[in-house]
């Protein structure tokens, strides 16, 4: 569903040059659940950001859905990125005097959809905020309002839920039962999760870690699995 092949990207701090995706390929299918771990600076976010469509590769290709993303519009990739990702930062970015509710609704506002009250509390019941609903995020703990944030990305019902580094506010049992619930997500919904963390707890509640360093992929451990779906992608092309 998700394919970077030789993906390349270099910023510019004065004269030095950074690369902060060195050529790489990755592959990640409808319901995988991917850790992305590696030391501050190896280029998680910035990949993260190629896949969601906040960022274009220098140079490479990027394959969404067998769609090549690259020639898009700015205007056309704006609107793929609304209604095929869900974004969950460390900093949860709820608006302070919005109640729970109407911060769900805001995706749904953007893409002008239908019924968003009932589908925003829907979401919120998902992630087990049902009696939280008129809550603000100085009324709810860092756990809840971390679970806001969840619900806010899966109302667009999105392909993928980007998450960076979701638990890098919270204590350790608090993370866990997001991870817990993001898990979830994964075994009860079929969702697709891609996660960046660099705590070593946090990746195990993933199946597959990917591991980077210095702009590169050093280490993925669902590489096996990859290798077989590209295969398999190639030959039900050919049919
Ligand atoms: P990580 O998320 O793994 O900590 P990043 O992807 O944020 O790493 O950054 C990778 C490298 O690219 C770092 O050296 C970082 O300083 C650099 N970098 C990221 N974004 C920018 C930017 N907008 N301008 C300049 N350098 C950047
Ligand atoms: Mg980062």
């Amino acid at each position: 569903m998700i394919r970077l092949d030789g993906v390349r990207k270099t910023f510019t701090a004065g004269e030095t040059q950074i690369h902060a995706l060195d050529g790489v390929s990755l592959e990640i299918e409808r319901g995988e659940f991917v850790a992305i771990m590696g030391q501050s600076g190896s280029g998680k976010s910035t990949m993260m950001n190629i896949i969601g469509l906040l960022d274009r590769p220098d140079d490479g290709a990027y394959l969404l859905s067998g769609q090549n993303v690259a020639g898009l519009s700015e205007h056309a990739r704006a609107r793929l990125r609304g209604t095929a990702f869900g974004f969950v930062f460390q900093s949860y970015s709820l608006l302070p005097r919005m109640s729970a509710l109407e911060q769900v609704e805001l995706p749904l506002i953007y893409q002008g959809v239908r019924d968003r009250r009932r589908r925003a509390a829907e979401a919120l019941v998902r992630v087990g905020l049902a009696d939280r609903i008129g809550h603000r995020p100085t009324q709810l703990s860092g756990g809840e309002q971390q679970r806001v944030a969840i619900a806010r990305s899966l109302v667009v019902d999105p392909l993928v839920v980007l998450a960076d580094e979701p638990t890098g506010a919270l204590d350790t049992a608090t993370g866990h039962e997001v991870m817990t619930l993001l898990s979830d997500l994964v075994d009860q919904h079929g969702m697709t999760i891609i996660l960046v963390t660099h705590e070593a707890e946090v990746a195990e509640f993933a199946q597959r870690t990917v591991r980077m360093r210095d702009g590169q992929i050093i280490e993925d451990t669902g590489a096996e699995h990859a290798a077989h779906t590209v295969n398999h992608a190639n030959t039900s092309q050919a049919t």
